[in-house]
């Protein structure tokens, strides 16, 4: 502690939410088919309204990246979070792998969301998530069609390694990407460095099903040695262990199910320990502008 209100470092770390039903996550695709989810209990409301209250409580301002099939479905919801004062962004449409899309389908997704969204809450949407990090080597065509739809940051590039996705060597803090239509900013998902690692250490599965000790040492370590902000991801899902429970495989179930008690608890812990704020306000803190055009150019450091 180093007595700035108790918290472990002054620095202002992302909180960021990606806002989709317990369904609709990637372990279940082929379990629950598109068809099948207006049939589904819908349980996204309540707990973002849940994230929402927790959030107030302890005065953070976190960044939604909103599936656009709910923010159709539950216009008030994207409203909601806007007037609470929290960032909106997008998670895509229909929760698709994007390595799994062409790029038009691609391109109609991420239009549709951006465009639900919008008119849902009557705010601009500058940022991005893709399902499951998905920007992959095979995928980096995604970020010429987030540049083109108007997009001003993607939040979709994991530098781990990982069975689904990531880019191991790419940069581990926020930075622009120059493309030959324009220019976003990335902001990955957070490592720490141990050896020749870059181990994730802000949020999700990590979050949940690794001690607690595990993030706040991660999260401490970039603040306090890197002096450099986390950016932190949970879903509304994963504080509500009351969910009806799917048939996945044996990985599926104890990466969707595991702990799922326990993280309103270390979320609590989280918040009491750390600053948060929006993506929006880490990436103008570190003097990036969201507005494309502001963008200092830089050549994607990747060869592939
Ligand atoms: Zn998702």
């Amino acid at each position: 502690m180093d007595g700035t209100n108790g918290r472990v470092s002054p620095i202002v770390n992302a909180m960021s939410v990606d806002v989709e039903d317990y369904f609709h996550v990637s372990v279940f695709d082929g379990i629950v088919p598109r068809s099948t989810w207006d049939a589904m209990e819908s349980r996204v409301c309540r707990s973002t309204e849940r994230l929402l209250d927790i959030f107030d409580e302890y005065g953070v301002r976190s960044t939604f990246f909103v599936l656009g099939w709910v923010a159709e479905r539950h216009p008030q919801l994207a409203r909601t979070v806007a007037e609470r004062g929290h960032e909106l962004a997008s998670h895509g449409y229909a929760h698709r792998l994007i390595y799994d899309q062409t790029p038009a389908a691609f391109r109609d997704d991420v239009r549709r969301a951006k465009q639900v969204i919008e008119d849902a809450a009557g705010r601009a949407v500058h940022g991005y998530r893709a399902p499951s990090y998905s920007i992959t080597p095979r995928s980096l065509w995604a970020l010429d069609v987030l540049i083109e739809e108007g997009y001003r940051y993607d939040a979709s590039i994991f530098p781990i390694r990982h069975d689904r996705y990531g880019i191991p060597v790419s940069p581990r803090e926020p930075f622009p990407i120059e493309r030959d239509v324009g220019a976003l900013m990335e902001v990955p998902g957070s490592t720490v460095r141990v050896g020749p690692l870059n181990l994730p250490i802000a949020g999700g599965g990590y979050f949940r099903i690794l001690p607690y000790a595990w993030t706040r040492w991660g999260i401490a370590r970039l603040n306090q040695i890197e002096k450099r902000p986390a950016v932190f991801y949970l879903h509304p899902w994963e504080i509500d262990p009351e969910q009806p429970r799917l048939p996945a495989g044996w990985l599926g179930r104890f990466r969707h199910y595991r702990n799922l008690a326990k993280t309103e608890t270390r979320l609590r812990a989280l918040l009491r320990e750390f600053n948060f704020g929006t993506v929006a306000a880490l990436l103008r803190s570190h003097g990036h502008a969201t507005a494309a055009n502001e963008v200092a150019p830089l050549a994607l450091p990747y060869v592939w």
